[in-house]
């Protein structure tokens, strides 16, 4: 007997934040991710519309991976009555915790700081959520490892495969009767710099395809030489060098690369700051899952070793002051909010400074003006002139490329019925829907927000 079987898309489609896939299967329904928007305004204003499920229905949600695109939305779940489970990879949980955390924090100041400020149009300005929400949701999550096959309903199982995009980070096969989904999540790089390289999935039924970088090639540069020459460049006109920075995955990858190169003389002894407690707590994470990354502990040592740690807000404040030359990672990564931008403020006005942009840049992000050569920028409501000087290194990104995500396809053994296209701004989504088309000739759909997908049940 045929059953009722779909995938609706609530986000992540026609934009790379949100990530949300409602599948209904047997009379049941699983979320995979349930992440939050970013960027644009319009975007963000989603993050408070109610989703169009009654959370009470939905059994339960499967992770990917801890990014809060893929997560920021579950502390919303348990307001709206949410009783199910949330599965995902032990990284992952400790990750979660962490990011969800500090977001509803940043949400609470940043609110405080809109009323006292009085540059909000919401009057008064309201968190999306807050800490309570987070640890109402903690209870739900139930950490699973990878490589088993978990049964979650009578008809129903998924399993976990390393994605290598981030500490934790899975592909995930959900099976549902006879029929296999499976969602990459953020696929990571063929090579990638500290983890594990993805696995290899070689059969589905239908495949949910991630597109951040589904239009080009990240440039094949090397990335040690590259940072080296911007450092030492920069240091000789007396600036400093400010890398916004993810805290879960890029932070650590940035902190090895820096550490290679001081310890090989290739950029002067200058001081370096990790100033993003966030960071700080996620590089520890790495020590205590030594299978989920390919570090050794003299790796791990040298990560932390000659890295100051900048946890509390003061001495945050007295370095946003210090122009001396150094190095000062913080968040966030697309300068959507975080540390960084106290940063910036002043500092995007000194010629002598450079920021180095090292992930993707959302539309309407701080980050993604820089990258997209702005002169002027908006922040805490004043204009600000950027006079520093801007560099972007993509080939440091944590998501595969075009051709990397056409090789990974390439490793399944038959066509789906299916692909499906997310995570893409909508001409990246469109660029790797052609190639798809083209190099593989498999039947491919690019998802539009909202839309739900009948799907054929064999059983
Ligand atoms: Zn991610």
């Amino acid at each position: 007997m045929a059953s009722k079987f779909s995938i609706q898309f609530l986000g992540g489609a026609g934009t790379v934040t949100g990530s949300k896939f409602l599948v209904r299967f047997d009379g049941h329904n699983v979320m995979v991710d349930c992440g939050m928007f970013q960027g644009l305004k319009n975007l963000r204003e989603l993050n408070r519309a109610p989703l169009p499920i009654d959370v009470r229905e939905l059994d339960s949600v499967i992770l990917t991976h801890a990014h809060l695109d893929h997560t920021g939305h579950l502390p919303l779940l348990a307001g709206a009555g949410f009783k199910g489970k949330i599965y995902c990879s032990e990284p992952t949980f400790e990750l979660s915790e962490i990011i969800l955390r500090d977001t509803a924090k940043i949400q609470e100041e940043d609110a405080l700081h809109a009323n006292q400020g009085g540059y909000s149009k919401h009057n008064p300005a309201l968190p999306l959520y807050g800490t309570r929400d987070v640890e109402k949701i903690l209870p739900h999550f139930e950490v699973k490892p990878p490589h088993q096959w978990i049964q979650i309903a009578p008809r129903i199982k998924f399993r976990f495969q390393l994605s290598g995009h981030i500490l934790g980070s899975v592909f995930i096969e959900l099976d549902c009767g006879d029929e296999r989904i499976v969602f990459s999540g953020d696929l990571g790089r063929k090579h990638p710099l500290t983890l594990n390289p993805p696995a290899q999935i070689e059969n589905a039924d239908y495949v949910v395809i991630e597109s951040t970088y589904g239009d080009r090639k990240h440039p094949r540069e090397d990335l040690f030489d590259r940072f080296a020459k911007i450092i030492s460049e920069t240091v000789k006109k007396g600036g400093q060098v400010l890398i916004p920075c993810f805290a879960v995955g890029r932070t650590q990858d940035i902190l090895h690369i820096l550490a290679r190169l001081k310890s090989a003389g290739s950029i002067p002894d200058l001081p370096i700051y990790l100033d993003s407690p966030m960071a700080i707590r996620t590089t520890r994470v790495f020590d205590r899952f030594p299978t989920w990354h390919k570090l050794g502990p003299e790796d791990l040592e040298n990560l932390e070793r000659g890295v100051t740690m900048v946890s509390d807000s003061e001495a945050s404040k007295q370095l946003q002051k210090d122009d001396r030359p150094a190095i000062v990672i913080a968040g966030s990564g697309m300068m959507a909010g975080g540390r960084i931008l106290s940063h910036a403020f002043t500092k995007l006005q000194e010629p002598k400074n450079t920021f180095i942009l090292v992930g993707f840049q959302a539309a309407g992000t701080l980050g993604r003006f820089l990258r997209d050569g702005s002169d002027e920028v908006k922040m805490f409501g004043k204009y600000v002139p950027v006079n520093a000087r801007i560099e972007e290194i993509s080939s440091l990104s944590a998501h595969a490329d075009q051709s990397e995500i056409i090789d990974w396809l390439k490793g399944f053994t038959k066509p789906p019925k299916k692909a499906f296209i997310v995570h893409g701004e909508p001409h990246s989504a469109d660029a790797l829907r052609v190639r798809i088309k083209d190099s593989l000739g498999w039947p491919v759909l690019v998802a539009v927000m909202s839309d739900q997908v009948s799907l054929e049940s064999g059983g």
